[in-house]
């Protein structure tokens, strides 16, 4: 359904995508993962010619879109985008927000684009904001109502970049819901996401963008489990771990739980365990002695579905697990009733300190 081919974008001197090639089948669902500023954006913009590519050719359906003769406004028609943030029309209804495009530009007769958006405001649950304006809606309504009008438009292919960047957590799952039904009814997608629990579920293949191309791709199981590349294991070991640094006994708390909590989400990791992970790690830089360098570190096993929790702290060595080794050992009583192990060594002039978080 799409090809590119040799897809080159330059802003000026910047290389953003030097050598792009993917060929995207009907009814697949493409992640886009990299790091940012990689052309992950860029990359969806020339697909539906927002930008221009500078070298390199995009098929649609074997149509080129660089062509001379192309009707551009008939591919972007093609190509539904749903951005970061929503770009609804504040002084229109949701209806008319959902009308004006088929009605304007693909001739629809009122009461068919009418009768149109009523069925794709009931798919992605929000059949009863027809009269409501933009601002009565929450950033996942609103997000919602992206999608349906792009689906309004008869997009063959939506192109979403981080859908759920712009919204509170409690929201990305309502909008990403909505995005997996439509996976279900065979929509072809290509998504830009930093949801790597999501991008997994819900992909055919992931790209992996880097250094102006796609770097690697593959299924979801090979690019997050099994990374061929240096640069995605890399990538995927980052995004997989977080470490939070410590060097004072008045270190920032709020500062190291928000990230827990964050990291927590991304995984798909409950609520309740994230509280405990955010508790235990608290009460693990409590038992320690010397605060000059002390790190933090949080991964996730997919495959055993929990959460490993390191505090590595320099230091002389201090083994808490020890008989007696703390004045006061409810925090240690506390750690260990939350944990699966709590396991102690001494690395590298290190005191590490290893706990596995309980799941459910
Ligand atoms: P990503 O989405 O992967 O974070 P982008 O595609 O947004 O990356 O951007 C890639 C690079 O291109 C960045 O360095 C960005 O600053 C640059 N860039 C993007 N759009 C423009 C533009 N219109 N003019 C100049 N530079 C741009
Ligand atoms: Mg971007």
């Amino acid at each position: 359904m799409i090809r590119v081919r040799n897809l080159s974008k330059h802003f000026g001197d910047l290389v953003v995508l030097s050598d792009v090639n993917a060929d995207i089948r009907k009814g697949e669902v493409i992640s886009v993962i990299g790091p940012s500023g990689t052309g992950k954006s860029t990359f969806l913009r020339c697909l539906n010619l927002l930008e221009t590519p500078t070298g390199g050719n995009i098929f649609i359906d074997d149509v080129p879109l660089l062509g001379k003769k192309t009707d551009v406004p008939k591919i972007r028609q093609k190509m539904g985008m749903v951005f970061q943030s929503f770009n609804l029309y504040a002084h229109l209804t949701i209806l008319e927000n959902l009308t004006l495009g088929p009605i304007k530009l693909l001739g629809k007769k009122k009461a068919e684009a009418n009768r149109k958006a009523f069925e794709l405001l009931k798919l992605v649950g929000l059949a009863e904001k027809v009269y409501s304006f933009p601002d009565e809606l929450s950033g996942g309504q609103k997000q919602r109502v992206a999608i349906a009008r792009c689906m309004a438009m008869e997009s063959e292919i939506l192109l979403f970049d981080e859908p759920t960047s712009a919204l509170d957590p409690t929201m990305v799952s309502e909008v990403l819901a909505v995005i997996r039904r439509l996976s279900k009814e065979g929509m072809t997608m290509i998504i830009v996401t930093h949801e790597m629990e999501f991008a997994r579920n819900i992909s055919s293949r992931v790209f992996y963008m880097d250094e102006g191309i796609i770097y690697e791709e593959g299924p979801p199981k090979q690019i997050f489990d099994n990374p061929q590349r240096e640069k995605t294991k890399t990538f995927i070991n980052r995004i997989r771990s977080m470490s939070y640094h410590i060097t004072s006994p008045n270190y920032d708390l709020y500062a190291m739980q928000g990230e827990i909590e964050v990291f927590c989400e991304k995984h798909g990791i409950s609520k309740k365990v994230s509280n405990y992970v955010a508790l235990i790690a608290e009460e693990a830089v409590g038992l320690q002695t010397d605060f000059t360098d002390i790190s933090i570190n949080l991964s996730f096993s997919e495959k055993d579905n929990t959460v490993q929790l390191v505090s590595a702290s320099a230091g002389a060595p201090v083994n808490p697990l020890e008989e007696g080794a703390l004045d006061d050992d409810l925090g240690l009583r506390l750690i260990k009733g939350r944990c699966k192990s709590v396991d102690y060594s001494y690395e590298n002039g290190k005191n590490i300190l290893m706990m596995k978080v309980k799941g459910e």
